[in-house]
């Protein structure tokens, strides 16, 4: 439920209005605008009745919201959310943030090759797993701690923040040892406790959609991250599984202006794992881009035919400056 307050309701007025929500036993989130204040009630698990809330001095009116998140709603905050990573921004208004490097960090040499090539082509942030969700148990599982810290040390070798998948609560403190954002994986869009948890720490999030997850249930497991005081969130659109089966998955460029419409927050996409064919990362990295992306995640190797995993999507080095030129050519065009 939203209180939308009159437009010269007094600050006294309002907190009366904070104090009674939460007598309720809801949370009170204060939204100052433009023209007038509202106020969000969170927590509520029903209609709540309104009537004693209309009679309050400074109330213009009720909007209740029925949808499965409100924080994350442009009902709640109608102004966009850029999302600072030290001097980075990204977000509606800022240039497309790209994010590159490969699915696993698999040696030093490998990380910091691929670093320096990107950071040069223009990438703003490196990626690189450590902990790989992978399908079956004797696929490469990643290289753990001593992956973070070669991936930690390439981005600062070339001043790039890092970005790294974290898949469970018990890793949560060693990857914020080393992560400047923290990737919630596909598999792992609806581990609410872990959604949970990264709500309470103060570091960006990625958060990826599952493979199956609605745009409702996309944007419900981002209100985890945002109801926990995490408002960090930037959240990537990564394919679905439809029955199509030439590409990995299908790449949904419609949630992009779609999830612009519905929510506050920044959205990237990653043409990598949507298509699985590094073949496909161009055109539709580009396409990202054309329908608003705030920015693409894409995979790259040194050499994609040797990778431990996510080989066949992954861009070789001229690939991926290939990519950089026809995107900085879109970016132009756009602004
Ligand atoms: C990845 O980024 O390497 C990854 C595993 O992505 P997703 O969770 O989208 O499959
Ligand atoms: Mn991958």
């Amino acid at each position: 439920m939203l209180i939308v307050m009159q437009k010269q309701s007094s600050s006294k007025e309002v907190d009366q209005v904070v104090g009674i929500v939460e007598n309720l036993g809801f949370q009170a989130k204060v939204i100052p605008g433009a023209e007038r204040v509202a106020i969000g009630v969170v927590g509520n698990q029903d209609y709540v009745e309104d009537a004693a809330i209309l009679r309050l001095p400074g109330v213009s009116h009720v909007i209740h919201v029925t949808k499965p998140y409100k924080l994350v709603s442009r009902d709640f905050s109608p102004e966009n959310t850029v999302v600072t990573i030290g001097e980075l921004k990204v977000g509606e208004g800022c240039p497309p943030v790209i994010m590159a490097g490969p699915c696993s960090v698999e040696s030093e040499e490998q990380v910091f090759s691929t670093a320096e090539v990107v950071k040069k082509a223009g990438a703003h942030i490196l990626r690189g797993g450590a902990f790989k969700p992978r399908t079956g148990p004797h696929n490469f599982q990643g290289l753990g701690e001593e992956g973070l810290k070669m991936l930690s040390a390439a981005g600062k070798a070339n001043n790039m923040p890092v970005v790294t998948e974290v898949m469970r609560i018990g890793q949560l403190d060693l990857v914020c040892k080393y992560a400047d954002i923290l990737q919630i994986g596909a598999r792992n869009m609806q581990n609410f406790d872990l959604l949970k948890e990264v709500g309470k720490i103060d570091r960006p999030v990625l958060l990826k959609r599952g493979m199956c997850a609605t745009i409702d249930e996309f944007l419900a497991a981002a209100e985890y991250i945002l109801v926990a005081g995490n408002s960090r969130v930037i959240l990537c659109e990564r394919g679905i599984r439809t029955f199509e089966t030439a590409t990995r998955n299908t790449m949904d460029l419609a949630v992009v202006p779609l999830i612009k419409e519905k929510s506050h927050l920044p959205i990237i996409v990653d043409p990598s794992h949507a298509t699985g064919k590094s073949s496909l990362v161009m055109p539709m990295a580009t396409a990202g881009i054309v329908v608003g992306a705030h920015g693409v995640m894409v995979e790259v190797h040194p050499q994609p035919e040797c990778a431990l995993s996510d080989g066949i999507q992954s861009l070789d080095f001229p690939g991926f400056n290939q990519l950089m030129e026809q995107l900085t050519y879109y970016i132009q065009l756009k602004r």
